[in-house]
Formats: C-alpha cells, sequence, structure tokens
C-alpha cells in the first residue's frame, strides 16, 4: 500500500520535473560544439591557406637570415659577394633611401650601409626593378633584432633598438625606394602585409622581414560564402533547436497544468493537493498548518433536487470562493463531489477556527445554496522545533493528513456548532469500532448475539405492570454485552438498523406468542422502528406480516417512533400511522421534548402514546416549578389529544408522585425497573408471580443496582 503510494507521488514528481531547460541547454550546447568545430575547421583552413602562401615568404626569410648571419661574418667587402652568391637581383638602400648597392655594385662608402633591403623581382624587367615603382615587386626588407628590440638608425644616426621606433622608418624607406608598404590591390587580388620574425638561435636574437601575402578576391569571397554559409547553417540549426525546446517547454507546462487542473471547477485537483501540500507541509516553518477536509455533504441530494450542471456550477463558486479566501502560504484543491482539501495556515487554534467557520458561512451562501451547511474536519501539523529552531517536517505524508482529516470530518454535525471536528486519536479507536461493528453484523445477526431486554412500564398510581419496551443488547463472544448507544447509531448510518429492527419485532412477536401459549398476563410490548424505515411505503404491512408470523395478536405490540423522524416526508408518515392504526397497532411518539417541533408534529400525528423524554426528569429546570409546570401541561396537552403518556428515565419517588398526581398512564423508568433479560422479565408476567405488581422494596432495589443492562 505504502509502496504503491510512493510509486504515485514518483509519477507525479517525474511529470512536473520540467526537463525542457536541460533541453534548451543541452541544444545550446550543442550549438556551441558545432560552432567551436566548425569555427576550429575554418581556423585550420585559414592557417594552412596563410602557411601555404607564406611558404615562399619563409624561404625568402631564411635566405635573409643566411645572409644576416653571412654579413655578420664576414668583412663589409665580402657582404655584397654574399648577397650576390645568394641572390639574382638585390638593392642596398642606406637610411636615406640611397641606393647604395645593386647587384654588387658600390655607390657609397662601407660604413654608411645601416640595413638591407633586398628587393627580389627575378621576373621584372631591370629597369623596373630600378625604379622600384612596379606594383608587382615584392619587397624583402629586413634588419636585425636583438633579444627584445630590434638594431636600426634614428634619423640622427644613432643606434635604435626599438622595434617599434623603427617600423616608420623602414617604410619611409620602402617607400622611397619605390616599395609600396600598404597592401597593393590589384583587378583581383589583395596583397596583405606581413612581418615574419625569424630567430636566429642561439640567444643571437631574430630577423623580422616583410613579406606580402596576395590572396585573389575570388578566394576571399569563396572563404566569406563558406564562412557565411556555415554560420547562416549554424543559425538556423540553432533556431530551429530554440524553436523545439520552447515548444516542447510550452506543450510541457500544458499537460502539467492539465493534470493538476480538476475539470469540474477548473480550480486545482487532489493531484496538486498531493504534490503541492506535500511541498508545503515539508518546508521549515516557524508556524503550524491545519490540514482541512471541507464538505458540502449534501452534494449528491442537491444535484438530484436541481441538476448535475448546477451541482458542478455550486461546487466551481465554492471553489473559486475558497481559493479567495486564502493566503500564497495556503492551498485548497477540490476532491470530489463536494469535498474540498485545504491546507491552511494555523498558529492559533481559536482563531483558525473562526476562520474557517467563517469560510463554510460565506460557503453555504453560494448562489443557490441557501440553508445548505458545510462539515469539516481538521488535521493540525504544528511547527517543529529543535534545540530552539524550527526544522523541516521530513517524513510528512499529505495523503495520511488528509485521511485523518477525513476521519475527524465524519464526526462532525453540520448546521450545529460541532460543523468542524478536529481529529484525536479517539477518532481512530472510534472508527476501528465502527469497521469492527461493521464486519459483525451479519454474524451476529444469524448467530442470534443480539437479545431482547424488556423494560417494564407501570402505572405510578397502582404499580400495575402496563407495559414494556422491548430495547436490544448485543451479547457478543468477543466483546461481552454491548449497550445499544455503542452500535445502534452506527446501524442507523451504514443502513444495518432495518435488519435489526425486523429482528427485534420478530423475536417480541413471537415472545409474545409463546407466553400467551404458556398462559403469561401479556401486557403491550412497545419496539423501536427507526425513521430509516420511514421511505417504504408498505412499512406498516411489513409489520404486520411480521407480527402475523410470529402469530401475536396486533394489540400486544405497540409502535414506538422516534420524534426525529416526523421531520422527514410528513404524508407518508401520517398514512403509514394511519394504517398501523388500523391493523390493531398502537402507536406512540418517542422521545417527545428532546427534539424541536414536537408539538406541531402531534397536530397531524394521530398518535395513540406520547413518551415523555427522559430530559424532562434530568435537565436543570428538573424539579423545579416550571419543569413541574412544563410536564403537568404536556400530560394535559395528551389527553385532550386523547392520548395516553409514558414518562421515561423516571429514577425517584417524588417524580413518581408528582406524574400520579398528572394523570401520567405510565412510568418506565428504574425507579420501577432497568430492562430486564427476557426470563427475568417473564417473572413479572408470570401470574402466580406478585412480580407483576413490583413491590416497593423492590422497586428502591432496582434504583440502587444501576450497572449496565
Ligand atoms: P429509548 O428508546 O429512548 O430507550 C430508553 C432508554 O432509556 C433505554 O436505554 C433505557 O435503558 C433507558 N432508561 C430507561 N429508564 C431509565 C432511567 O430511569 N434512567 C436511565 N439512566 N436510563 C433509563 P437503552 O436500552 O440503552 O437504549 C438506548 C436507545 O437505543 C433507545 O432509547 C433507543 O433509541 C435505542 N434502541 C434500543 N433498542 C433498540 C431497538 O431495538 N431498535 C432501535 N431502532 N433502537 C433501539
Ligand atoms: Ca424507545
Ligand atoms: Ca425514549
Amino acid at each position: 500500500m505504502a509502496s504503491k503510494r510512493i510509486k504515485k507521488r514518483k509519477k507525479i514528481f517525474k511529470l512536473k520535473k520540467n526537463r525542457s531547460w536541460l533541453a534548451i541547454l543541452l541544444f545550446m550546447l550543442i550549438t556551441a560544439v558545432v560552432s567551436a568545430v566548425a569555427f576550429a575547421a575554418l581556423t585550420t583552413l585559414a592557417v594552412y591557406t596563410t602557411e601555404s602562401k607564406l611558404k615562399d615568404e619563409y624561404e625568402y626569410g631564411r635566405l635573409a637570415l643566411d645572409l644576416v648571419d653571412d654579413l655578420d661574418a664576414s668583412s663589409e667587402s665580402k657582404k655584397y659577394s654574399v648577397l650576390e652568391s645568394k641572390l639574382d637581383t638585390f638593392y642596398v638602400v642606406d637610411k636615406n633611401g640611397k641606393i647604395i648597392h645593386q647587384k654588387g655594385e658600390n655607390t657609397c662608402a662601407e660604413d654608411s650601409v645601416s640595413y638591407v633591403a633586398i628587393v627580389d623581382t627575378p621576373d621584372e624587367d631591370e629597369d623596373e626593378k630600378k625604379a622600384g615603382n612596379s606594383s608587382e615587386l615584392t619587397g624583402l626588407m629586413m634588419y636585425q633584432d636583438t633579444e627584445d628590440s630590434a638594431i636600426g638608425f634614428n634619423d640622427d644616426g644613432t643606434l635604435a633598438l626599438s622595434y617599434k621606433k623603427l617600423m616608420p622608418k623602414i617604410k619611409d624607406v620602402l617607400s622611397e625606394t619605390g616599395i609600396n608598404t600598404d597592401a597593393l590591390y590589384s583587378d583581383n587580388v589583395v596583397e596583405l602585409p606581413v612581418w615574419i620574425k625569424l630567430d636566429r638561435g642561439d640567444n643571437n636574437g631574430a630577423v623580422f622581414y616583410r613579406a606580402v601575402v596576395s590572396v585573389s578576391i575570388s578566394d576571399i569571397i569563396v572563404i566569406m560564402v563558406i564562412v557565411a554559409v556555415i554560420g547562416l547553417m549554424i543559425f538556423i540549426i540553432f533556431i530551429i533547436m530554440l524553436v523545439n525546446a520552447i515548444r516542447n517547454f510550452v506543450n510541457h507546462r500544458r499537460v502539467v497544468k492539465l493534470f493538476f487542473t480538476d475539470l469540474a471547477t477548473k480550480g486545482h485537483n487532489w493531484m496538486y493537493f498531493l504534490y503541492k501540500g506535500e511541498n508545503l507541509l515539508r518546508k521549515k516553518a516557524r508556524f503550524g498548518y491545519a490540514v482541512v477536509d471541507l464538505n458540502f455533504t449534501s452534494y449528491r441530494r442537491f444535484c438530484t433536487c436541481h441538476s448535475l450542471e448546477e451541482g458542478e456550477r455550486v461546487v466551481k463558486d465554492i471553489q473559486r470562493l475558497l481559493q479567495k479566501n486564502i493566503t500564497r502560504k495556503e492551498l485548497c484543491a477540490h476532491v470530489t463531489e463536494g469535498s474540498f482539501a485545504l491546507v491552511m495556515l494555523c498558529s492559533d487554534t481559536a482563531a483558525f477556527t473562526d476562520r474557517l467557520k467563517n469560510l463554510m458561512r460565506m460557503a453555504s451562501a453560494t448562489d443557490g445554496l441557501q440553508g445548505v451547511n458545510f462539515r469539516s474536519g481538521v488535521e493540525l501539523v504544528p511547527a517543529v522545533e529543535d534545540a530552539g529552531f524550527f526544522t523541516k517536517r521530513n517524513g510528512i505524508d499529505i495523503e495520511k493528513e488528509f485521511n485523518l482529516a477525513s476521519t475527524a470530518e465524519a464526526t462532525a454535525e453540520e448546521g450545529t456548532d460541532r460543523c468542524i471536528a478536529f481529529f484525536d486519536e479517539k477518532l481512530v479507536e472510534e472508527q476501528n469500532w465502527i469497521d469492527t461493528v461493521a464486519g459483525m453484523q451479519q454474524l451476529a445477526v444469524r448467530n442470534e448475539e443480539f437479545v431482547v431486554y424488556y423494560q417494564p412500564k407501570y402505572d405510578p398510581r397502582t404499580n400495575e405492570l402496563r407495559g414494556a419496551e422491548a430495547l436490544i443488547r448485543w451479547n457478543s463472544p468477543t466483546y461481552g454485552l454491548i449497550m445499544p448507544g455503542r452500535f445502534i447509531p452506527l446501524f442507523e448510518k451504514n443502513g444495518f438498523i432495518t435488519t435489526i429492527d425486523h429482528y427485534m419485532l420478530t423475536h417480541v412477536a413471537r415472545d409474545q406468542r409463546r407466553w400467551l401459549d404458556n398462559g403469561l398476563h401479556c401486557v403491550p410490548v412497545s419496539v423501536n422502528i427507526s425513521r430509516a424505515h420511514f421511505i417504504e411505503p408498505d412499512l406498516a404491512e411489513q409489520i404486520r406480516d411480521t407480527v402475523d408470523h410470529e402469530g401475536a395478536p396486533h394489540e400486544l405490540i405497540e409502535i414506538e417512533l422516534t420524534e426525529s423522524a416526523f421531520f422527514d416526508d410528513k404524508q407518508s408518515i401520517v398514512n403509514i400511522i394511519k394504517n398501523l392504526k388500523s391493523y390493531g397497532f398502537t402507536v406512540s411518539m418517542d422521545d417527545f421534548g428532546s427534539g424541536y417541533s414536537s408539538l406541531n408534529s402531534l397536530k397531524d400525528m394521530p398518535l395513540d402514546v406520547l413518551k415523555l423524554d427522559a430530559e424532562f426528569f434530568r435537565g436543570e429546570t428538573a424539579g423545579t416549578e416550571r419543569g413541574e409546570i412544563v410536564i403537568a401541561e404536556a400530560i394535559r396537552l395528551a389527553k385532550s389529544l386523547d392520548m395516553h403518556t409514558v414518562a421515561e428515565g423516571v429514577e425517584i419517588k417524588e417524580q413518581v408522585d408528582f406524574l400520579a398526581e398528572q394523570g401520567c398512564d405510565m412510568i418506565q423508568g428504574y425507579y420501577f425497573s432497568k430492562p430486564l433479560p427476557r426470563v427475568e422479565y417473564e417473572k413479572r408476567i408470570m401470574p402466580e408471580d406478585s412480580a407483576e405488581q413490583a413491590p416497593a422494596e423492590e422497586q428502591v432495589s432496582f434504583t440502587v443496582d444501576t450497572d449496565s443492562q
């Protein structure tokens, strides 16, 4: 059971867990990886292309490096011959840009040679080279460099060490020689100047030289197109993935919303209550919570009287009202039919009770619900404190808490001050007892565990036995003798009362028949018939048939109807009473005075006997002048209506005397006798037995012996 619940909860959590963001993140990651791979591929391509383009330039560089090395190593006069041996053509210019040597031709003093510019134009015309203004000339400019600076000359001819400082100078010189230092453009070629550094090794510095990389415009266009296409593809993939992820996210949210939405009220449903409620209750909090089962119990009846649509509309309105009247730290969900589950803040029970009562009052004022009452069961979940700190309520199970609230709800009484019931452990015991009774009832009837006790009714003036009431006892092999108060209300709720009443009627009729046959002095015995029977229009006929089946005369059977039964369908009750009377049964109104509209009922019901409720003799007014006036008037009223009176629960002599004075016909109370087991009662109706006329001493002894019978 528990594992089933855990599984269910896991499923909810799984559904609720939103993985869409994870998907979006994954998509982004994939896009980033794809972009990185594309970028790396393009870079590699670019490096490869550049390197292949620079291959020749590197070769020139190496050549120049050799040259510098050779020039360093050899005497100045040898330098040009080295150059000549290495290069087909070259110029040597001084720092002013003046050509001082060309292919070995020395035009200036040796020591004025400051740096070397080599212009290699293998495929060009000699004049063009000299002029140095051919746009196709490839310039190689080199100078010596130490570890961190270049060697060169400043404007005043002093040695300069800064590469940066040298740059403008180098450029000037080169432009004077006719070599364009900026990128050279032709129709379809872009020439990019690139400075190449070549280490000389052994910390001898490096050689920098200027190279020109030619890239055709068509190549550039192709590269740009490739880059654009790849970029566009990545962008499109990214957009598709993003759209997909967002759509998944939206769909997921929609499914979750649907999963947590109550179809009838469009509010939250039970699943939402389970998921959200548990989170709420588990949180660390300095205040307590109350789990509430708020119930519009007569929902079905309401739907039958009005319509299902009307019922749903009302339930929807109630849900809206509840939702509107709770805070953000609380929650409300529709469970089923008229039942709502709430989690409400509760630090002060009295204040909470007032608030809940007010909610129920507002709910019962919902349009179309006038006069309908609500019931609520509450399970309190207090704040948990550990060493002065509020902690989480980790092990809490919302379903269990709600179940306890529902158990309490079943004991609440709508329309009264007890319309809110709080759960306590006694309720569990009660619930267990309800289940036990329900489990045992059928077998108990089959095993005849239910026994009839007879409580005699005496004439207070003559002390004569005039009648008796049949009262049930359950002689359970497991629980011993059980009093009706412990099971009759349960039978009334679970419907078994009809079986029990039939059982009692059968046994009483059977006893009367046997007693008659045995020559005992039979007096009328009244049998209690619960109000649950009154939905059966042929109740009078059923009673008649049962009594006839046992062969008992009708005048020896009296039917007691409880006062509360008269609030139901009046006309059908009047009909049943009339029929019963026409069959020769006596009909009495039980517990007169315990309800509200007894007098009104009396007006319409053709009853034979009025049984004054024991409350007349026990309440605060018992024995007072006012109390006595009420009793006296009730008896007088009964007489005027041609009814006999029976006073119940009379325990003391003064009451007996008073009732006798007032003309009360019979007394059923401990003063005369407690309910007796059949054999004991039989002694009282035996002709030769003096018990028929109970002596006063014996009556007193009954009064003292008040153990449960
Ligand atoms: P009731 O019909 O009003 O029965 C009278 C109750 O008052 C009986 O309680 C009886 O024992 C008690 N009683 C009578 N005189 C005195 C007295 O002087 N002092 C005190 N303290 N109590 C007195 P009991 O037998 O426990 O029955 C309780 C209720 O259970 C009955 O109230 C009746 O409503 C129900 N009941 C009992 N038997 C049956 C039955 O066979 N069918 C139905 N439907 N209900 C039954
Ligand atoms: Ca009764
Ligand atoms: Ca009664």
